[in-house]
């Protein structure tokens, strides 16, 4: 049974039956899928979610699909205790919710395209596409290859080559666009328009965007049913911000957690932050910015939901936080390091700004803090690749090998008389 009841405009609340529209007939806002909480009461429960499957698909009964086509694998990522990093940072109660192993292209995307591809399938589509950074092209590619339909993907052209691979190896159509995501973007909705194809993250975005709820369900259920105080998120066009933040709403509502008033806090890279520069300067209206960052999957300049985002950080009495690519790559290092988790520049930047929030006082450094690591770090090779040591080469001789273990040991010796502390920025 499904408890969808339509889509619902945010702005005017103008109301529409489930079809692959988007944009509000009357005033232009944004449609999003409204369902019916009061017959979820008593019906949608700890114990029912818990008895679904191991994947995002559990959370189905607050989800818009009838009939899943793929994503069986996807989603119920780890979620965990972060003592080492904590250790470093100072905090005592830190988490990690670890999208960088998510299934099968390794970031949050599968959440979204699982639900906007087996919601195309349902309206009959014969073609999805995508307009992305590169980790949506991903996910689009192989959740359209696994369910056998037709896949056309549209990127910057000059995104990594992890990315560009990760997508060709599923067979889609990928153009590469001369231009940033933003004009990727708009040419994506003169296609949706022109060919009539479900482009999931344009003319699908209210079913899309609701597959992202499922990051928060899970932090929520795998924190033992109840709620992390602090919540850092990532932002490019703000999908999964606000959709956290509805999603711990979601569980309040229902009665399966206590509202502890949780705050949700906006994660940028300085080369690329209009959503963090609204909230930081309070005025509502999302400037527009040219990207020039190495966080490329969220270097979103004109981003679709930066209000939503900006609103929710403010509603809940979050922060927004930038951080400079040295600090995402620090970051990324550090959270390797500390944790074994190789996220890419978009987990770094969340890291970077999660730190700064930490130590510059606005998130104690005492209370329940989960940070959102979205991607993986083996796509982004281009990242790291100038920051890490060069390995040494010997002989096959064990001598050379005593050598070299004698040279390390003085250099830690050396390192260590410094007195700097592990990992520190
Ligand atoms: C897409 C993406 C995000 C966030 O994007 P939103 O559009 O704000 O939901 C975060 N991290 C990674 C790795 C992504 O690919
Ligand atoms: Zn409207």
């Amino acid at each position: 049974m499904s408890y969808v009841l339509g889509l619902k405009c945010k702005e005017c609340g103008h109301r529409v039956p489930v079809s692959p529209v988007h944009v509000c007939e009357q005033c232009f806002g944004p449609y999003e899928v409204e369902y019916d909480y009061a017959a979820m009461k008593g019906k949608v429960t700890r114990e029912s979610i818990a008895s679904g499957p191991k994947s995002l698909w559990r959370y189905r009964d607050l989800l818009p699909v009838d009939v899943p086509v793929t994503g069986f694998n996807s989603g119920f990522t780890p979620f965990r205790k972060a003592k080492r990093l904590a250790q470093v940072l100072g905090c005592s109660n830190l988490w990690i919710k670890d999208d960088s192993c998510n299934y099968p292209t390794y970031s949050y995307k599968e959440r979204v395209v699982s639900v906007a591809i087996s919601k195309a399938v349902e309206f009959g589509f014969d073609t999805v596409g995508c307009a992305s950074t590169g980790n949506l092209a991903n996910s689009t590619a192989a959740h359209a290859a696994a369910a056998g339909i037709k896949c056309y993907v549209m990127i910057p052209h000059d995104l990594e080559q992890g990315k560009v691979l990760g997508s060709l190896i599923f067979g889609p159509t990928m153009v590469r666009i001369r231009g940033n995501y933003d004009d990727v973007n708009r040419l994506c909705t003169e296609i949706a328009d022109k060919y009539g194809w479900a482009i999931v993250n344009v003319n699908l975005r209210p079913y899309y965007t609701e597959g992202a709820k499922t990051h928060g369900f899970e932090i929520a259920e795998q924190f033992g049913w109840k709620l992390p105080q602090h919540t850092v998120v990532p932002t490019a066009g703000g999908t999964i911000l606000p959709k956290i933040y509805k999603a711990y709403q979601e569980f309040i509502q229902l009665g399966l957690v206590e509202d502890n008033k949780p705050k949700i806090y906006s994660a940028q890279a300085a080369g690329c932050n209009p959503v963090v520069t609204a909230i930081q300067k309070g005025v509502d209206i999302i400037e527009p910015q040219k990207p020039n960052t190495i966080a490329k999957s969220i270097a979103i300049g004109n981003p679709a939901d930066g209000y939503y985002a900006y609103k929710v950080v403010k509603d809940s009495n979050g922060w927004g936080e930038s951080a400079s690519d040295r600090e995402i790559v620090d970051a990324i290092k550090l959270l390797a390091k500390t944790e074994g988790i190789w996220t890419e520049p978009a987990g770094g930047t969340t890291l970077a700004a999660a730190i700064k929030l930490i130590q510059s006082g606005r998130i104690p450094k005492d209370e329940s803090i989960c940070v959102c690591i979205t991607g993986n770090g083996l796509k982004t090779l281009e990242a790291v690749q100038n920051d890490l040591p060069q390995p040494r080469v010997i002989e096959a001789k064990l001598s050379e090998f005593d050598e070299l273990l004698a040279e390390n040991e003085a250099a830690e010796k050396k390192a260590s008389a410094r007195a700097e502390p592990v990992g520190a920025l």
